[in-house]
């Protein structure tokens, strides 16, 4: 299993502080001294070691407050967001050209699985994302490689474009794409040459290439396995060609995973795809923090974690509600609130929230479903700063320029209009009604 012998270490260091009620500065200075042994014993970069286990300490010491979770589960948190962020962060996604096709060009070092991850890559993209793509096959070096591309290409079904030894690389790469806008292919992969080391006569002829085909991807195809040494020549693609992205193969077999953790700190640049395995559905686009939490093989602590974040967002619902329930709610408020709105699932539910405002009239008229609320962010956005503020400014003029702008109708632009009225007129009653007189509220 990918990262075994690291995942094991870390998950015995994180064990031991899991269920501590009070952590203190020594316990994160023993913690981080056994993390910073297993990264280094797993090959991760020394300097990548460094500065990852300074954050560690810095974060975990001076820690944000969650109130759901253990210190201990919170120190776990710190080391599973910090090797999110080593990894990247986000999920970096695959760069699709305004105009088709999108070019890739796919480089790396003979063995490092460049040509088999060509062929997965063509399948992901048609399996997942119901791409029509044309594999290139440019190693003219090596008539070994050419066959092994065209017998991938009949396993997969999918057309390689090939002219054998003779032609020029920059000439194939060309055809290709007029072949691929001829034939509506939406992809075009080129697998370039390789060589056994990084030298100057294949850097010369793969710059030949990016610069007559201006690329829209460059992937490094890197055998995670061979640890620092994937680092290097990482660090040497780059520093010549510029590329996007890493693709790491056989993190099946890489049960250290110092080139994961330390490629892209020291190139910054994303690693894009994992190769899980030698079968052609075997390539993974690669998630930072499902690697994070894998590495760390905690799955009860992260649920636990999840659900304290759930709760942060439940504390800006509530600030949210807040404003809503002071007169003082408009326009303006609604559409900076607009992404919590939609995180915090349909207006109504939220309204519902609301201690007694699923009997008050009016709310039957409240229902909204997803589609609704783009319609509203889109009127919202068509009104100036001081309609938003003050919407009894609207006139019939207004309204046509605001429908138009938008998109919708004046008779949506009017529904919306009211139902926002209705809404804070009942915001209104219900904290007059908290505030003073005892009974509630003026229910019908
Ligand atoms: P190239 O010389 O870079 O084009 O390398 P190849 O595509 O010929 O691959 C070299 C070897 O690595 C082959 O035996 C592949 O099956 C194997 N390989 C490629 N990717 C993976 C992977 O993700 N996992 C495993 N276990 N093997 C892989």
């Amino acid at each position: 299993m990918a990262f075994e012998g690291l995942s094991e270490r870390l998950q015995e260091t994180m064990k031991k502080i899991t269920g501590k009620g009070k952590v203190s500065e020594a316990d994160v200075k023993e913690m981080t001294r056994e993390v910073r042994l297993a990264l280094l014993e797993a090959d991760v970069n020394y300097k990548v070691v460094k500065d990852l286990i300074k954050r560690i300490k810095e974060r975990a010491v001076g820690q944000e407050v969650m109130e759901s979770l253990t210190p201990g589960q919170q120190v776990i948190k710190v080391v599973r967001d910090e090797l999110t962020e080593l990894m990247g962060g986000e999920q970096s996604k695959i760069a699709v050209a305004n105009k088709p096709p999108t070019v890739i060009m796919m480089v790396g070092l003979q063995g490092a699985g460049k040509t088999t991850t060509t062929g997965k890559l063509a399948n992901h993209l048609r399996k997942n994302s119901n791409r029509n793509p044309l594999l290139v096959a440019a190693d003219v070096y090596r008539p070994a490689a050419i066959d092994q591309l065209e017998t991938l290409g009949e396993q997969l079904d999918l057309p390689v474009y090939s002219k054998g030894t003779e032609a020029n690389p920059v000439d194939i790469a060309n055809e290709a794409i007029e072949k691929a806008k001829a034939e509506h292919h939406d992809y075009v992969i080129i697998d370039t040459a390789g060589r056994l080391h990084v030298d100057e006569d294949l850097m010369d002829e793969l710059q030949q290439v990016k610069t007559n085909m201006n690329p829209d991807e460059i992937f490094l195809v890197v055998d995670s396995m061979t640890g620092q040494d994937a680092v290097n020549v990482a660090e040497s693609f780059d520093s010549q060609l510029d590329i996007s992205g890493v693709i790491l193969t056989k993190l099946d077999g890489d049960t250290r995973g110092g080139a994961a953790l330390s490629i892209r700190s020291v190139t910054g640049k994303p690693i894009k795809f994992a190769g899980m395995g030698e079968k052609l559905d075997q390539l993974e686009p690669f998630h930072p923090d499902r690697m994070a939490s894998r590495i760390l093989g905690m799955g009860d602590v992260f649920s636990l974690i999840e659900k304290a974040e759930t709760e942060v967002d439940e504390k800006k619902a509530k600030e949210m509600q807040d404003k809503m329930k002071s007169a003082s709610f408009t326009f303006e408020d609604f559409l900076e609130q607009m992404d919590q709105v939609k995180n915090m699932g349909p207006l109504d539910e939220l309204v519902n929230m609301m201690p007694g405002a699923n009997k008050m009239k009016g709310m039957k008229n409240m229902q909204m479903d997803d589609k609704q609320l783009s319609h509203i962010e889109a009127i919202i956005q068509s009104m100036t700063k001081k309609e938003r503020i003050e919407p009894n400014i609207i006139n019939a003029s207004r309204k046509k320029r605001i429908a138009q702008g938008s998109g919708t109708s004046v008779a949506q632009v009017n529904r919306l209009l009211k139902q926002f009225e209705e809404m804070k007129k009942m915001m209104k009653q219900m904290t007059s009604s908290k505030k003073g007189k005892k009974g509630g509220m003026n229910l019908p």
